[in-house]
Parts: structure tokens; C-alpha cells; sequence
């Protein structure tokens, strides 16, 4: 793009002029800004989408945590857990 204060030609991606360094408009480059933005968006879904992973294994740990203790319960006190059952 050409600088709109000394009209050199820079790079797209030059956000300042070579020549005279002055700031170069960043509404012409096209894809490069947006695209770095949804870069980020894509890795703050992905983060998100992983933590939410992790929930689900936190939840799977706790019920896999409780279905041991209930068996061992039934195990220990067959009795125990009908009378317990029936009230
Ligand atoms: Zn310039």
C-alpha cells in the first residue's frame, strides 16, 4: 500500500511507512487483522471446549467415585443398604 503522507509503497502488513514512518491506514491490508482475530477466537473456543472436557472428566471421576463407594456399602452391609432402601 502507498503511504498517504510520502505515497512509498510498503508492505501490506507495514502498519508504518519505510520511508517516512509515519502510520500507514490498517482499513486497506485486508485479511491480516481480522484474520490474527479470529485466530484468537478459534483458540479461546478451543480453551473453552477443553474446559469444558475437563468438567465432564471431573463429573465422570465423581460418579466413577461414587459407584465404588456405593458398591463397597452394598458389599460391606447388604442389609444395611435394603433397610436403608425400603425407607
Ligand atoms: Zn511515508
Amino acid at each position: 500500500m502507498n503511504c498517504p503522507s510520502c505515497q512509498s509503497v510498503n508492505t501490506e502488513n507495514a502498519k508504518f511507512c519505510g520511508k517516512c514512518g509515519a502510520k500507514l491506514q490498517e482499513s486497506n491490508t485486508g485479511a491480516s487483522p481480522s484474520s490474527v482475530e479470529q485466530q484468537v477466537n478459534v483458540e479461546r473456543e478451543v480453551s473453552a471446549v477443553q474446559h469444558e472436557q475437563n468438567i465432564q472428566v471431573e463429573k465422570a471421576k465423581k460418579l466413577a467415585g461414587n459407584y465404588v463407594e456405593f458398591c463397597k456399602e452394598v458389599m460391606i452391609s447388604p442389609q444395611r443398604f435394603l433397610q436403608n432402601k425400603a425407607l
